[in-house]
């Protein structure tokens, strides 16, 4: 068995000890002669495990008790119709900031349940950037504010937490939840689809505000209601088990190498070291303001685009996997998860230092 560096954007790396603790307990989970998949969720094993994965996640992220912490499914996309749903409560309209893709689509959803304004968008710079505090127009009778704290595509992230006074604050972390310590207090609502930084694909997390539970528009389905949701333990039909139960795997792996606190350092030198590696050669370029660069994305074009082929090739032959950007941007993309080790940061660096030779 060969594991290769897996620089993918989601579904992403998970940890290898994850992965084999996984492996360990698949055919007979704790003795019981059955795997977790097999289990109903609701036997007493697994609820324990449901319970434990919430607590740890409670842990890691500091989430106070007026809190749901809800584990969900439909990805971060269902997000984006359920956050209007249950948060619009009668208001005439949503404040959302446009960062790029992710953004636009999390608008485009919220028109069809309500009015959005788009208080700041950095369209004008083809999103190479996120708008300051001070270019935010804000209503302050808006449902929300809503903003995507990582945009994925674009490598940019949120360097300050939005100040939307007593409006709730909703943010999209799909791509940077539990890469750095965040004050949970600062928000309204959460989420997060967890093929990034959680686990496998198929489990969304929901961290909501109890206040903000309980309004959601008249003919909603109950499966698009938090508060069905929040009353069952998110257990209102059959959770994806085995996703709940990975991510608590996760979790417990994250604490044992020091919580996000432990992350945010590691997190941060990898990606500082690949920006070094970048904005040191004329042959690799990274357009994003350096204040709004991505720890956890990092796209990057070579001079040439011609030579995108051969360079995704020899990466590729290295084990230096899915560095292929996404097909609005171009170029590539390193996506530098938790779970990706600084190993492979550094094999990506001296790789891309080979390749720059090569060509000269
Ligand atoms: N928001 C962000 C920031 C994302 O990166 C993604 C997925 N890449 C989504 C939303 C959509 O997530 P999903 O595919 O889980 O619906």
């Amino acid at each position: 068995m060969t594991r290769k560096f897996n620089f993918s954007a989601g579904p992403a790396a998970l940890p290898e000890e994850v992965l084999l603790q996984a492996q360990a307990e698949l055919l007979d989970w704790h003795d019981k002669g059955l795997s977790i998949m097999e289990m109903s969720h609701r036997s007493a094993e697994y609820v324990g495990v449901a319970a434990q994965a919430e607590q740890d996640l409670r842990d890691l992220m500091g989430i106070p008790g007026n809190y749901k912490v809800l584990f969900l499914q439909g990805g971060a996309t269902a997000q984006f119709g359920m956050v209007p749903m249950n948060l619009l409560r009668g208001a005439e309209s949503a404040d959302y900031i446009n960062t790029g893709v992710w953004s636009k689509k999390a608008i485009k959803e919220a028109q069809r349940y309500g009015k959005v304004n788009v208080v700041a968008s950095t369209e004008a710079n083809s999103f190479t950037s996120a708008p300051t505090q001070s270019e935010l127009q804000l209503d302050p009778n808006a449902a929300y504010l809503h903003y995507t704290t990582n945009e994925t595509i674009g490598g940019v992230e949120f360097d300050y937490i939005p100040d939307s006074s007593d409006v709730p604050l909703v943010a999209d972390m799909s791509s940077d939840i539990l890469s750095a310590p965040i004050d949970v207090s600062r928000f309204g609502l959460i989420y997060a689809g967890a093929q990034k930084n959680i686990g496998p694909a198929g489990l969304t997390v929901v961290i909501v505000r109890d206040d903000l539970v309980g309004q959601v528009l008249p003919g909603t389905p109950s499966m698009y209601d938090y508060k069905v949701h929040a009353d069952a333990d998110s257990m209102n039909n059959t959770p994806p088990t085995f996703g709940w139960y990975l991510a608590g795997l996760v979790f417990q792996w994250l604490k044992r190498q020091g919580g996000v606190e432990a992350m945010a350092e590691l997190n941060r030198r990898k990606a500082a070291k690949l920006y070094a590696a970048i904005d040191g050669s004329d042959f690799y370029a990274n357009p994003v303001a350096i204040n709004n660069r991505s720890i956890m994305n990092v796209p990057f074009t070579l001079a040439d685009a011609a030579l995108d082929k051969r360079f995704l090739e020899l990466a590729d032959a290295e084990g230096l996997l899915n560095l292929k950007g996404h097909r609005s941007v171009g170029g590539m993309r390193a996506s530098i998860y938790n779970a990706v080790p600084e190993a492979a940061v550094d094999a990506l660096i001296d790789f891309m230092q080979r390749f720059e030779k090569e060509q000269a």
